[in-house]
């Protein structure tokens, strides 16, 4: 794991460089450049809200193919939670547990993966079984102006262009047997959002794991199709 890190520095960011950080906080963070050239940012300081280590991110970087991979340019181990937790989770999820533990953002190719009151072994087995930091990568490649050259769109998202909307609609025709979803996305998880970004984000989430990939192949050759297209063949 140690060879994969290529320096270590020490910087104070503000929410200039740190997506979601409250506007007149300053955090001193370790700033971790990996030999995958992605920046991992930790508390200098531990606070001990976040419980998640850089070598836990690292594990689950060598994961994912390197074409995927190239689209992320930081990963931040907040020690914050979701400043938009009240905005997505509703007051009944929240009493179930629900609670956000990354965000994606294009803009800055930035994954951050938030303080959750977990164990850190736990946590590391969300990453693991929920594919987080893939799912995450899926949002950056969603709105990256390179992603986007290749499709010639001009939109914001590739999920809102015609080329992704057809794609689901090829896929809903086909007659599936080991899926229980009653509806034309991808996962439980963009069905219950309801939104065309978490259900690109959980294809590249399948497309990106070694486990996964044969099934969405299986299941729903046309997103297959299309983010290999994209991305380039695993
Ligand atoms: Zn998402």
């Amino acid at each position: 794991m140690a060879d994969e890190i290529v320096r270590i520095e020490i910087h104070e960011y503000d929410s200039s460089v740190v997506v979601g950080m409250p506007k007149d906080q300053k955090i001193k963070w370790k700033d971790i450049e990996t030999a995958f050239r992605i920046h991992i940012l930790e508390e200098h300081e531990p606070t001990g809200v976040q419980n998640l280590r850089a070598e836990d991110i690292i594990e689950e970087l060598n994961r994912i193919p390197e074409n995927i991979r190239k689209y992320v340019t930081s990963v931040v181990l907040a020690p914050f939670m979701c400043p938009y937790n009240d905005h997505f989770i509703s007051k009944e999820e929240a009493e179930d547990g629900w609670t956000i533990i990354g965000s994606g953002d294009y803009y800055k190719n930035q994954i951050t993966i938030y303080a959750v009151p977990l164990d850190r072994s736990t946590l590391r087995g969300v990453l693991r079984n929920e594919l987080t930091l893939g799912h995450e990568a899926g949002h950056t490649i969603d709105g990256d102006p390179r992603a986007k050259a290749k499709l010639k769109t001009e939109a914001r998202f590739i999920s809102h262009t015609p080329h992704w909307t057809m794609a689901m609609c090829k896929d809903s025709k086909l007659n599936r047997g080991n899926t229980e979803l009653s509806s034309y996305f991808v996962s439980k998880y963009a069905e219950r959002c309801n939104l065309l970004n978490e259900d690109f984000a959980d294809s590249v989430k399948f497309f990106s794991d070694e486990g996964c990939r044969a099934w969405l192949k299986q299941n729903f050759p046309s997103r297959y199709k299309f983010l290999e297209n994209l991305l380039g063949p695993i």
